[in-house]
This record gives structure tokens, C-alpha cells and sequence, in this order.
């Protein structure tokens, strides 16, 4: 009996096989794994209402799609239309804070970026996807860029109706996704802009952008994005993106702390910088961002010491100092570097005066802003234009202890400056 059994279930199996493999060799197989547009539950899928969701679905699983997602889908969306670009077009980059710190009431927005992701097909791993640090509660807010025409689209959820739809997301899930889908782009962005923010543009004819600036067409985020997506477009390298992304703009403070950068990798290398290096910040500007970015010497792996110089100390510098920036020692060879930026020059370079670095009752303090950055794009390979070293010297595990140390002065104590 148990035999006959046996038989009868290889045959079976045997059977199976055969019809499998015949199906396989017919094509039928292709057509069994084609994804269906029903869920797991029997539901007809959102997919079959609206395509264009279907790469966003196949990502993320139907069953755990968030209007979060929707969000990033209808900013992509809409951007697509908006700047006439197709899925992956590499001329086009995309601005958000989405995915980093930016939250929606209690919701993280992680599953917004995703959204942007899987429906422009910007990406980081494209190089053109900025992904902006803001606070915890700065609004959500998304934007695109086409380098070919400079155009760019900006877009901003209404923060309470978002979060309506996530609370109902929490009990009637597939209801809250399938209304939210319906909602038109008006009702889900409070703001919705299109501009040129061309460089030479905003250059050229500054009063006239100084009143979108202070219409603030972009929710605020105006000089983020237009110093961001403009130098994107001139080849930013990857790393100084990232830089960006910390810092949130792009500044000639932020590009001189990737000329630093550069400079101490090239004259002052550490095999380990983030267990080597001392780095002091005296005084502190837009450029340690940019270290700690490059050398992972964070304040918080005790790497990175922040002094504050005041006017009167500054102005007790002696000349070859006045422009002091960093001081770098290695921990493994007791040696340190004092290294400058030299401010003169990069005013002089792009041929504007000093004093529009603080106008900021004008349109001064961007013009002058946008012109430096794009004039130092030149130099990010040679960053001996504009970095040079101060002192060299020799030191002990006593003295970095005390040039770490609040109250003391470590240019008095390297003898720079005079107590
Ligand atoms: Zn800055």
C-alpha cells in the first residue's frame, strides 16, 4: 500500500516537472510572474488607478506604501510636468530635506525622499540628489533643478493637512492613500514656484531677484538652492555635495573649508584623520562643516575645538596671521600646522568689494556670495591659490592637552600672537 502510494506521488511529481518545463519553454513562465494588479488581501491595487506609481510600488511593497511616499511622488510628479524632464534625466538634480532631520509633527520624512527617488529617478548614486540638514520642525520641501534651461521648481507640502492624512493612514490606510491621491497639487502644497535662477541672471540683474528673495518665492530656501543647484551644474565633485548637504548652502566660507581640506590632504596627510588629527577652529566659520565632513573629526569624537577670536583679539593678530582659519596637530607625530585663508584674494578674484559680505539690507550679501563661490570653483584642485601655512611646529601630548583646553589661547600659546 504505502508503495503504491509512493509510486502514484513520484509520478505526480514527475508530472509536475514535465508540465513546468514545458510551460517554461513556451513562455508561459514569463507571463506567471508578471506582477498582478491585485494585493495580497484581494484588492484591486492602487497601481491599476495610477501607473505611474508602479515603480514606487515595486520599491517600497504595496503594503507598507505611506501617503509619506505620496508625498514624493506628487512633488516628482509634478516637478516632471512642470520642467517637461523624463524619469533619470542626469541634467536635472533634486533639492529636499526630506529623509534627513525634517519631520512632519511626530512623522519622520524618510519615506518622502523615496517617493522622489523611485518616480524622477534622481538619485545620490547619480549625483544628483541633495539631501538638505534642517531642524527637526523646518518645513518639508522639495526642489528641481534642469541645468540646460536653469529652471527650477519648489514645492512645499501644507504641513497640517499632510499630517491629517498620516494620522488617517494609521487606521484606514488604504482609504487615507487613495483620497490623498485624488487631492489636486493645489490642495496638497502650500506652495508650488517656478523660476530661472540662472547664475548670471541673478548676477546681472540683482535688484530683481533681491524681490523674490524677499517675496521669498522658494519658502526661504532661496539661496540653498540657487548656490546648491548652480554649482551642481558647473561639476561640483561629489564629496563637496555632501559638504553642502551639512551646511545646507554653498558659501565662499563653506568652499574655503574644502580648500583647507584639500590643502591638508595634500601637505599635512593623516593615514587616520579621525583618530590623528586635532583640528582647532579658531576662529570658527562655514568651513568646519566642511572638515568635519572630510576628516570625521566631529565635536563629538572630541576631534574638533572651537575658539572664538574677538574684535580685539583679532585685531591683535599680526599681519601674516590676520586671516588665521585652522590648526591641525597629529596626534601620532606631535606635529601641527597653523594654516589661513586668504580672504584678500578671493574678494579680489571676484572683483567686489568686502564690505557686501555683511550688507545685508541689500542684495549685496548674495551677489557677492554667489560670484565668490563660483570664481573659487577654480581653484578646487590648486588650493594653494588661496590656502597657505602660518607656522609649522613640534609638540608634545602636554601642550595638545593644553591647546585643547578652554581658557587658553592656543595662538598665544604657539607664540602667533602676543597674550
Ligand atoms: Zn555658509
Amino acid at each position: 500500500m504505502i508503495k503504491r502510494i509512493l509510486k502514484s506521488s513520484i509520478l505526480v511529481v514527475l508530472a509536475t516537472v514535465l508540465f513546468v518545463g514545458a510551460a517554461l519553454i513556451t513562455g508561459c513562465a514569463s507571463e506567471s510572474l508578471a506582477p498582478t494588479s491585485e494585493t495580497t488581501t484581494g484588492e484591486a491595487s492602487i497601481v491599476s488607478d495610477y501607473p505611474g506609481l508602479t515603480s514606487l510600488v515595486d520599491f517600497v511593497g504595496e503594503e507598507n506604501l505611506s501617503v509619506m511616499n505620496l508625498v514624493g511622488f506628487k512633488a516628482a510628479d509634478r516637478a516632471m510636468k512642470e520642467l517637461g524632464f523624463e524619469k533619470s534625466d542626469p541634467n536635472v538634480l533634486a533639492l529636499t530635506d526630506a529623509g534627513y532631520i525634517a519631520k512632519i509633527g511626530e512623522y519622520t520624512t524618510e519615506k518622502a525622499l523615496d517617493g522622489v527617488v523611485m518616480t524622477s529617478g534622481l538619485s545620490r548614486g547619480k549625483g544628483n540628489l541633495a539631501n538638505l540638514h534642517k531642524a527637526y520642525n523646518y518645513p518639508l520641501w522639495f526642489a528641481f533643478f534642469d541645468k540646460t534651461s536653469k529652471d527650477c521648481v519648489y514645492l512645499e507640502p501644507e504641513s497640517e493637512s499632510l499630517k491629517d492624512y498620516l494620522d488617517r493612514e494609521k487606521t484606514d490606510r488604504d482609504a487615507a492613500l487613495r483620497d490623498f491621491m485624488k487631492l489636486k497639487d493645489e490642495e496638497i502644497f502650500a506652495m508650488i514656484a517656478k523660476e530661472n535662477i540662472d547664475a548670471d541672471r541673478l548676477l546681472d540683474n540683482p535688484e530683481a531677484w533681491q524681490e523674490k528673495m524677499l517675496a521669498k518665492v522658494f519658502g526661504g530656501n532661496e539661496f540653498s538652492i540657487f548656490t546648491i543647484s548652480n554649482l551642481w551644474a558647473m561639476g561640483l565633485p561629489n564629496d563637496f555635495l555632501k559638504v553642502a548637504e551639512l551646511h545646507d548652502h554653498i558659501c565662499p566660507g563653506l568652499t574655503s573649508g574644502y580648500l583647507i581640506a584639500e590643502y591638508v590632504i595634500k601637505h599635512f596627510p593623516a593615514s587616520d584623520p579621525r583618530n590623528e588629527y586635532i583640528v582647532i577652529a579658531i576662529p570658527p566659520w562655514c568651513k568646519d562643516d566642511a572638515l568635519i565632513q572630510i576628516f570625521e573629526t566631529n565635536v563629538g569624537h572630541k576631534r574638533l575645538f572651537v575658539k572664538w577670536l574677538t574684535k580685539e583679539q583679532k585685531e591683535a593678530l599680526p599681519e601674516e596671521a590676520k586671516n588665521v582659519a585652522n590648526i591641525f596637530i597629529n596626534t601620532k607625530t606631535n606635529k601641527g600646522i597653523v594654516v589661513g585663508f586668504d580672504w584678500d584674494k578671493a574678494f579680489e578674484e571676484a572683483e567686489l568689494p568686502s564690505e557686501w559680505l555683511k550688507d545685508f539690507e541689500t542684495w549685496h550679501w548674495w551677489n557677492l556670495r554667489l560670484k565668490m563661490d563660483i570664481c573659487m570653483m577654480d581653484h578646487l584642485d590648486n588650493p594653494e591659490a588661496l590656502i597657505f601655512t602660518i607656522k609649522e611646529f613640534t609638540t608634545t601630548p602636554e601642550q595638545i592637552e593644553k591647546l585643547k583646553s578652554a581658557g587658553v589661547n592656543p595662538l598665544v600659546e604657539l607664540g602667533i600672537m602676543k597674550p
